[in-house]
């Protein structure tokens, strides 16, 4: 990474307009923060300027009610530093910061949250373990200050879950404050409640993933805008890219399978109460037995038809999007043919 603000580089996109692409940018997501917004602004615009790197601040306004958004419009006038997006109502955390890296240009990618419980000055360290060669830095919020039952607990057996399903084996997936090469992100989609998978995504997607402490504080001002429920949307989440990490690419592994293996016993079944029918010459009108086979034979001719349809689909998803089924990390050559 390099240093200083006039190091930045100048790029320029295929309108012929060019760009600043500065070292680090910094996304928000700010619902009702008002009261937070200008220590956190300071406390970012110190933490990285006292470590000579040129940065942006991302702020995604996520229908805020309170003024925030104004606030951050009239801020976004008058320091160069400060991007306000403002969205058009609230979408949810995921949604805000998906927005926010839309309009990222830096190298890379810092998000934390609007209400100081991430200290903005950890942000230089997280920079500085990326640049050892990771793809993604995730604070882990050793000391959390947060209510011990509505949250460090749900927290704990989250946390344990999302690591035992994805494979990545983090202390803490729910702290905001995670820095990114930007190319990681770029490769994400996001819905849902899906930041917190990010390291799983990113995982899926061949990144280098590390985690170190970072502070953590108690809220000082307003409310969380988070209660128990939040942790039914995770685990609902956790389901799909626990299936996205194993079958992404090949649905029809999953789905081909278990029909294979529903249409098989049903048929066996079949033959049995066939032989019993024909060759006993016993009722086989009443057997609950007959109810399986023929239960069987339906859900696996069903479940074979979804996993093609699954296999049209994913390539339609790749396709169409121009997204191979790989991730380069880099190419070497030596005379760059
Ligand atoms: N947030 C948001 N949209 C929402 C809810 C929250 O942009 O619908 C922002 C909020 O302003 C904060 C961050 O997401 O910056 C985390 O929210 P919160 O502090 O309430 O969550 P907690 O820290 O309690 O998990
Ligand atoms: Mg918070």
């Amino acid at each position: 990474m390099r240093n200083g603000l006039v190091s930045a580089k100048v790029s320029e996109d295929n309108q012929g307009i060019s760009a600043i692409i500065p070292d680090v940018s910094v996304v928000v997501p700010v619902h009702d923060e008002v009261e937070s917004l200008p220590l956190l602004l300071e406390a970012i615009a110190s933490s990285l300027s006292e470590n000579n790197l040129s940065y942006e601040i991302i702020c995604v306004d996520d229908g805020s009610t309170d003024g925030s958004d104004q606030f951050l419009k009239e801020q976004a006038q008058t320091r160069t530093d400060l991007k306000a997006v403002i969205l058009r109502r609230n979408y949810g955390q995921t949604a805000a910061m998906a927005a926010g890296f839309n309009y990222a240009l830096g190298e890379a990618i810092v998000t934390l949250d609007a209400d100081l419980q991430n200290d903005p000055a950890d942000i230089p360290m997280l920079l500085a373990k990326l640049a050892e060669g990771y793809d993604l830095v995730s604070g882990w919020r050793h000391k959390r200050q947060d209510a011990v039952v509505s949250r460090l607990l749900p927290s704990k057996i989250a946390n344990w879950l999302i690591g035992k399903i994805t494979g990545v084996k983090l202390h803490d997936y729910g702290c905001s404050l995670k820095a990114y090469r930007s190319e990681v992100v770029a490769d994400m989609n996001l819905y849902g409640e899906l930041h917190r998978f990010l390291p799983a995504l990113a995982y899926i997607e061949g990144a280098r993933i590390t985690e170190i402490p970072v502070r953590h504080h108690s809220r000082r001002f307003g409310r969380s805008k988070y209660g128990i429920w939040r942790t039914f949307r995770v685990l609902m989440d956790l389901l799909t890219i626990s299936f996205m990490k194993k079958f992404l690419t090949r649905p029809m592994h999953v789905f081909g399978l278990l029909g294979l293996a529903s249409i098989i016993s049903g048929t066996g079944i079949g033959i049995y109460l066939t032989f019993i029918k024909l060759v006993l010459g016993q009722m086989i009108g009443n057997r609950p037995l007959l109810i399986l086979a023929v239960l069987l034979l339906v859900t696996g001719v069903q479940l074979f038809c979804f996993g093609l349809l699954a296999e049209l689909l994913m390539r339609t998803y790749h396709e169409s999007q121009g997204r191979p089924i790989y991730r380069v990390r880099e190419v070497v050559a030596k005379n760059g043919n």
